[in-house]
């Protein structure tokens, strides 16, 4: 019989191997009865359908409907809804896209676009409308990249993104860095990635011997990698140790993670969330709120929710453990701070003494 959740150790075979139909996906997880339910496996998602890999899978709980990794990769019905205020663009990116791959919202860094492909497609992702087609550099397009960076000298950091930049093989992702790093101008390089979290064996041996080594030299720009992690349950003993051997190259190890509705919006799951990064020895960095991309509007919370939430989250977790809650408010120059003292009478602030 078929093993399929036994993960590859080939990061690429992983990569090229995802379940990529809702039928194969509800199988493997004994959900065979959500068919015909409010799921629809025949339902074509367009540009944006199931992808998630095998060893993503593997930490799920067979059986459960509610599994929060299932609810993030499992397309539904509900995304067919339109409703207002949850746009293609809600971010505004298109406004702020000076030429292929850059995106440049924020004086002091810029977002390189690497490349349009994901190992998992998360339902909730604000650039899932996004059109990577005329937006994705090519080698041809390095030195351009490189001419808008000097042509604007408060740029001092780099984000590359996608897309998810881990996805290039380590030749393209590497030359880029190397590239960016020699910069003087360029202080810092950030990765925003989620494959370390879904397909751990990307951390290969090489690829970290590459960020140590630049992390090593002072004269060169340092690096950053912020992983994208929702729930606890996404890092098992495997993901928590390639984690840890990250952070031994010397990375500045973060986490994202967006407030998501049956996923992660209890108490219990953002403790268990923050402890269990830090274990892996990832700092917990941002929760923001949904970015309201059409076709997500069912993965969305009220900010009165969020702020609720993380007042519980103040009594129970250290500050070190304790992410931004935040938004991105488009065209605003800055990530936007939740005001958590909104709706809060100033008693409520307070211990209450028995
Ligand atoms: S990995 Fe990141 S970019 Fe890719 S679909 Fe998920 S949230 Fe979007």
């Amino acid at each position: 019989m078929i093993n399929y959740l036994q993960p590859q150790k080939n990061w690429q075979m992983q990569l090229s191997d995802t379940i990529n139909t809702v039928d194969e996906l509800l199988t493997i997880l004994h959900l065979s009865e959500l068919a015909t339910t409010s799921y629809q496996p025949k339902y074509k998602s367009g540009q944006f359908p199931l992808r998630v890999p095998r060893s993503f899978v593997a930490k799920m709980k067979a059986g459960d409907p509610l599994d929060p990794l299932l609810l993030q990769v499992l397309p539904n019905v509900q995304e067919l809804q339109q409703v207002t205020g949850y746009v293609a663009d809600p971010l505004a990116e298109n406004d702020h896209n000076p030429q292929q791959g850059i995106i440049h919202k924020y004086q002091s860094r810029i977002l390189i676009t690497l490349t349009s492909a994901c190992a998992i497609h998360c339902r909730y992702c604000f650039r899932q409308h996004f059109d990577y087609k005329s937006n994705t550099p090519k080698q041809k397009h390095q030195q351009q990249v490189i001419n808008y960076i000097q042509s604007h000298k408060k740029i001092d950091e780099v984000i590359l993104s996608g897309g998810d930049p881990l996805s290039l093989d380590n030749d393209r992702l590497c030359n880029w860095i190397t590239l960016l790093a020699d910069l003087p101008q360029i202080n810092t390089i950030r990765l925003h990635t989620r494959l370390p979290v879904v397909i751990p064996e990307r951390l290969d041996s090489e690829l970290l011997h590459f960020l140590h080594d630049i992390n090593a030299d002072p004269n060169k720009a340092r690096i950053v990698v912020v992983i994208h992690c929702n729930h606890a349950n996404e890092i098992d003993d495997n993901t928590a140790m390639y984690l840890r051997r990250l952070q031994l190259t010397g990375v500045t190890l973060l986490n994202q993670a967006v407030l998501l509705k049956g996923v992660n919006d209890t108490l219990e799951a953002q403790i268990q969330l923050s402890k269990r990064v830090f274990q892996a020895g990832v700092l917990p960095y941002y929760l923001f709120v949904l970015d309201k991309v059409a076709g997500a509007s069912h993965f969305d919370h009220d900010e009165k929710f969020a702020v609720d939430l993380y007042w519980q989250m103040m009594e129970h977790l250290s500050g070190y453990l304790l992410p931004k809650l935040t938004k991105e408010v488009a065209n605003r120059p800055f990530k936007t701070p939740i005001n958590i003292y909104d709706n809060k009478l100033d008693d409520e602030c307070y211990l209450q003494m028995p």
